[in-house]
């Protein structure tokens, strides 16, 4: 593992940054678990990409299918991706109607924020202050988190860990687009991951995002729901992030899980933005969309139907809840708990305690991060079909870690 460390850092640019103190080379990975070269294995409760569990064998077996007959893009007429579409629409509100495939979550953000700049012929955007939504130039001026300079006109809100009640982020909303109004920008949308993962998973109470919604609306603005996290039912609210809050996003933004590994985003917005965007200008995306990608996503709609991966986030989570609950009562460092199924967030009081926990964790076989302002919060996600003697193993890590942090 050293000397391949040292090749990469020979050969791969030195932007590209390895989890963990001690890094792990991983050459395997089944359901849950992953396994290293020297036959440990690992609780993968990190990753929120293999929604289905790591290399699930339906949805591989599916891909390879396709790889086999035919791989190629949207300009031929193929099944698979007006499959794909049909599917996904049939997992949001009726207003939904129109999808475009692309490759990386963050094609289809910078496509939403152009399609919204363009129909209100606005240019402010509204993130919040940890926010991560991509890589490209335009996407790391809305990603605070990244320390990069937001954009010109970029408007971030300071959003709170605890909303006092469901009303409080429409209040910083408004206040946001009067800040904006006041430096003569015009807004075109608010921009948001409806989990706040990179934010330290800010999920309460459920339906807060509604009146940030009316607030963005009236001041003749679009709504992104950004679902790169919280998609594809790993808050156990429903497929999406969204719909715990009881809204119509005009704009809704996937990827990671979307393939269970393999690289297939999309945007989906309502028919009468897509035609409205139509009329200024066509698109097409060389992969997006491609055959293979296409029926990888299928393969994971259905593993997340047939195994009933929804209501597992939901009832396996709440367990996972209720176990790390148990934990903050008696440990100091955990202050407090937030998130939705298996999409958790644990606040400590530092990133230097988060930093020590998720190595420690790592060190006893079980991979988690941190994320939020510091980095001080833990971001715990489990795959989707994770069982509750797996949630067991990783309370179990946890409260060693926690002890031993106890007697520092
Ligand atoms: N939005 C959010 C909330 C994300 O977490 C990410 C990726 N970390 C992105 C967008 C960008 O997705 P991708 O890396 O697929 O471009």
């Amino acid at each position: 593992s050293e000397l391949l460390q040292a090749r990469r850092d020979a050969v791969l640019s030195p932007s590209y940054r390895l989890f963990y103190e001690h890094p792990i080379h991983v050459v395997r990975g089944e359901g849950v678990w992953l396994h290293d070269a020297q036959g440990r294995k690992y609780l993968d409760a990190y990753n929120n990409v293999p929604v289905a569990g790591h290399c699930h064998p339906y949805i591989v077996e599916r891909t390879v299918e396709q790889a086999r007959k035919l791989n190629t893009h949207t300009r031929y007429l193929t099944d698979k991706p007006v499959e794909l579409a049909e599917r996904l629409l049939a997992t949001m509100p009726s207003d939904m109607g129109s999808v475009i495939l692309t490759n990386s979550g963050s094609e289809a953000n910078d496509l939403a924020i152009r399609i919204a700049r363009m129909l209100t012929g606005g240019t402010g955007v509204i993130v919040t202050d940890c926010a991560y939504h991509g890589t490209t130039d335009l996407l790391q001026g809305m990603s605070p988190v990244t320390g990069l300079p937001t954009g010109r006109d970029v408007f971030t809100i300071q959003v709170p860990l605890e909303m006092q009640d469901e009303q409080e982020f429409g209040r910083l909303v408004r206040e946001c687009l009067d800040r904006m109004q006041a430096q003569g920008v015009k807004p075109a949308a608010l921009l948001v991951d409806t989990i706040f993962g990179s934010d330290g998973a800010i999920s309460d109470p459920a339906g807060f995002l509604k009146p940030a919604l009316e607030e963005i609306h009236a001041a003749g603005a679009m709504f992104i729901a950004d679902e790169v996290q919280p998609g594809f039912g790993r808050t156990g609210g429903g497929m999406w992030g969204f719909s715990r809050h009881g809204i119509v996003p005009d704009f809704v933004t996937m990827g990671k899980p979307m393939g269970n590994g393999h690289p297939v985003a999309a945007l989906v917005t309502k028919r009468s933005i897509a035609e409205a965007f139509r009329s200024h200008q066509r698109y097409f995306n060389t992969f997006g969309g491609n055959t293979v990608s296409s029926a990888a996503a299928l393969a994971t709609l259905d593993v997340i139907e047939q195994e009933g991966l929804v209501q597992n986030a939901r009832e396996t989570g709440a367990y996972l809840r209720l176990g790390l609950e148990a934990l903050a009562r008696d440990h100091d460092s955990i202050t407090a708990l937030r998130g939705s199924g298996l999409f958790q967030g644990v606040q400590t009081p530092s990133g230097e305690v988060a930093a020590r926990i998720v190595n420690a964790m790592r060190d006893k076989g079980v991979l988690i991060g941190a994320a939020g302002r510091g980095n001080a919060a833990l971001k715990v996600r489990p795959p989707l079909p994770v069982k509750r003697s797996e949630v067991d193993f990783l309370l179990d890590v946890l409260a060693q870690v926690l002890r031993s942090e106890a007697g520092r």
